[in-house]
């Protein structure tokens, strides 16, 4: 085999999940030699580190396999495509790139490979769907990508088997300011509309000492913030006490256990040099008070919270399988204003799930209304294949009905952010730079508020400096600085 320096593109979709495990694919396509191009056109390989939550995002993903198949014809050479994320169950690659005789034929059910011989598969359904697909791989079998690369480009990628267990594969920071740290992935909860705990599978957490240790490293290469991820961060651990876990009481850690969680966030607090500690996305069913009072006992945990809350209706929540009443949300929510009335609280939503009537509608705008939600993402259910939501319910609330639902909730939003945003005005807040340009920069408070301001040489991307906040501007702030 010959060695070759490959050019990838790889493109994002969906959520920071998403985008911290396309950091490890580049770590490793880096340490395998390979460098990272921003045009299709310079590219030998394009991957999409693919979102199934809409389908809005899946039809993105086959039309721009569409358009790099229009691409490779132009120019004459193959720009091989794969495909990885939440679309995809099944590591393997294109029959045309093997001998399909030797192929794996029991590989059926959905589970990992197991063994390198196994990339000689293309059991995912997805290579039904595309003929403009070269290679899947499960994002936890991302150990193999140079193995297939080796194989479908016929030249040495470098597979590197020390890169096994996925969770322990180092990120590339795109951002030098803040770290994504994954400690936990996958999903036991199943609710109805949603693909990951078939695409993901069961719920695995990482251990604290090499969590800590990435962190250590994190901070000491110029990292102020660690932003936590995981599918259910706040249940993260769980397995290893499984026994004494009941998430229908929030009481089993009360005598003198705190949840793993939080001993977790105890841990990254003590590390010198940390200053701001953020975590997504969590689960109301999951959440106990130790994680709630963390942010009021713990200097760097920010005071602002993301938690789906999905409906304001318990029937739909039910319909839903999601484990948490509104009540209990709603509870959640107080809780953390009446701490502190600034504390930053965000959520997602969901219009139009199947069977939602006015009345059971009604009940999330009176959630909105009571919530006074810091930011909200409002999705319009759309079905996805493969979910029980799916077997279960017809897709019966009408597009332009989900849409009238969809704009109710978004004129609330916005009166309710400019609601909130305006409490900060004359407030001098710490904003963690992530975007400047010559003269302004852009960057989050600690209760997550999205502040613009003008700067000058002196700082740069990852700089904490104060803002005076002076204007509410749409969604966003405006500031001086200070
Ligand atoms: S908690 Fe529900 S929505 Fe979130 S990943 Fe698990 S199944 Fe999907």
């Amino acid at each position: 085999m010959l060695h070759m320096s490959l050019k990838f593109l790889l493109r994002t979709f969906g959520c920071q999940m998403n985008h911290a495990d396309s950091e490890k694919i580049t770590m490793l396509l880096r340490q395998a030699g390979a460098s990272r191009v921003v045009e299709a056109a310079d590219a030998d390989v394009v991957i999409l580190n693919t979102c199934s939550v809409r389908q809005k995002g899946e039809d993105r993903v086959f039309g721009y396999l569409r358009e790099v198949r229009k691409l490779s014809e132009a120019q004459g050479r193959r720009i091989f495509t794969g495909i990885t994320g939440c679309m995809t169950r099944k590591t393997g690659m294109a029959p045309r790139h093997y001998d399909a005789e030797n192929a794996r034929k029991n590989a059926r059910t959905i589970t990992m490979l197991g063994s390198p011989d196994s990339i000689f598969n293309h059991d995912d359904p997805l290579f039904a769907r595309s003929g403009d697909i070269d290679f899947i791989f499960r994002i936890e079998e991302t150990a193999y990508l140079g193995r297939i690369l080796s194989a479908i480009t016929g030249t040495d990628i470098g597979a590197d088997d020390r890169y096994e267990d996925y969770l322990r594969l180092r990120q590339s920071r795109d951002d030098p300011g803040s770290a994504n740290i994954i400690v936990q992935t996958g999903c036991d909860n199943f609710c109805t509309f949603c693909i990951v705990p078939y695409t993901r599978g069961r719920e695995i957490s990482r251990s604290m000492d090499e969590i800590e240790a990435e962190a250590r490293e994190a901070v000491a290469s110029g990292a102020k913030q660690i932003m936590l991820l995981g599918q259910n961060v706040n249940s993260y651990g769980k397995e290893t006490r499984k026994k004494r876990w009941n998430p229908e009481s929030l009481t089993w850690w009360a005598s003198e256990q705190k949840t793993p969680f939080r001993e977790l966030l105890d841990r990254l607090d003590a590390i010198d040099g940390l200053e701001r500690i953020r975590y997504t996305s969590s689960n109301p069913h999951d959440m106990t008070p130790d994680i709630l009072d963390a942010p009021f006992d713990l200097s760097g945990v920010c005071e602002s919270l993301h938690f789906a809350l999905q409906s304001g209706s318990d029937a739909v929540l039910h319909r839903m399988n999601r484990k948490h009443t509104y009540a209990d949300f709603r509870a959640q929510v107080r809780y953390l204003r009446e701490r502190d009335p600034f504390f930053g609280v965000t959520t997602d939503i969901i219009v139009g799930f199947p069977g939602e009537t006015e009345a059971e509608f009604a009940q999330t705008v009176r959630a909105f209304e009571e919530c006074e939600f810091d930011f909200a993402y409002i999705a319009r259910y759309s079905e996805r294949r493969g979910t029980l939501a799916q077997k279960q319910y017809t897709d019966d609330i009408p597009a332009d009905e989900k849409a009238r639902r969809w704009d109710i909730l978004n004129s609330l939003l916005k009166h309710t952010i400019q609601k909130r945003n305006a409490l900060m005005i004359g407030r001098t807040e710490h904003v963690l730079i992530e975007k400047m340009n010559d003269t302004t920069a852009s960057g989050r408070t600690r209760n997550f508020k999205e502040v613009f301001f003008e700067v000058g040489a002196d700082v740069r991307i990852g700089s904490l400096v104060p803002v005076k906040i002076t204007a509410v501007d749409g969604w966003v702030l405006r500031g001086e600085r200070r």
